[in-house]
């Protein structure tokens, strides 16, 4: 497993938000020390969260058979490298379907805990909270029909499935992708003049990067699921 380095900013700003931002507003009062101790701490597990993530991915790849080279964490979640040209539309399926399946489960999880114990104290609560919202967004955003995402995987297995011709479903599901993050850019620009900036901005930043990511998205190998 690798990890990108981009990931250690990440990790920062991560941290900090919840320690200096969403702890001490939706549980006070804290104190500091504990605020940042939790927040470290749910940092670390988002983390494993999204570890746990590609891990699915890579365990159905072995479970259909496929060759597992390599699994790489960096800025915007992570990616499997599978052997080039092999597989099938429903290879690519389950490899697709298998991530965000893992974030939903673990999503699930934390909205057990939630419920059978109801004896965490605030800040506790605070982080089950966060890493159970976390992962249900985790697995939506990932759900998008949006090449190269997983949802645009599934889209494309999908079509390629119907079709039978790979390239194609695969020009279909990139089409789909910049659609999508056309019609998110133009929301987030929409909300940013309207006075929004700092929600706004994180939107149309979004639906930049789908719009990039679809258009630039070449597959290396026929599957590669992020
Ligand atoms: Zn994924």
């Amino acid at each position: 497993m690798e990890i990108h380095a981009s990931w250690a900013p990440v990790f920062f700003f991560v941290t900090w938000t919840l320690a200096e931002r969403f702890f001490p507003r939706v549980y006070p009062p804290s104190s500091g020390i504990a605020d940042w101790a939790l927040g470290v701490l749910s940092g670390l597990l988002l983390f494993a969260s999204l570890v746990a993530h590609e891990l699915g991915h890579a365990i159905a790849a072995r479970w259909r058979g496929l060759t597992v080279y390599r699994i790489s964490l960096f800025l915007f979640g992570g990616m499997v490298d599978i052997g080039v040209d092999e597989g099938n539309a429903s290879d690519e399926f389950w490899l697709a379907a298998a991530g965000p399946a893992v974030s939903l489960l673990i999503a699930l999880l934390w909205a057990a805990l939630w419920v059978v114990a109801p004896g965490l104290d605030s800040q506790g609560r605070a982080m089950v909270l966060y890493l159970g919202v976390s992962n249900a967004i985790l697995a939506t955003f990932n759900l998008l029909p949006s090449y190269p995402l997983d949802g645009g995987r599934i889209l494309r297995s999908a079509l390629w499935s119907i079709g039978g011709d790979v390239s194609r479903a695969t020009r279909f599901a990139q089409l789909s992708g910049q659609a999508m993050g056309g019609v998110i850019l133009i929301a987030g620009v929409v909300w940013l003049v309207r006075g929004n900036v700092v929600d706004g901005g994180w939107l149309a930043a979004l639906g930049l990067f789908l719009v990039l990511a679809a258009r630039h998205a070449i597959p290396r190998s026929l599957l590669l699921p992020s």
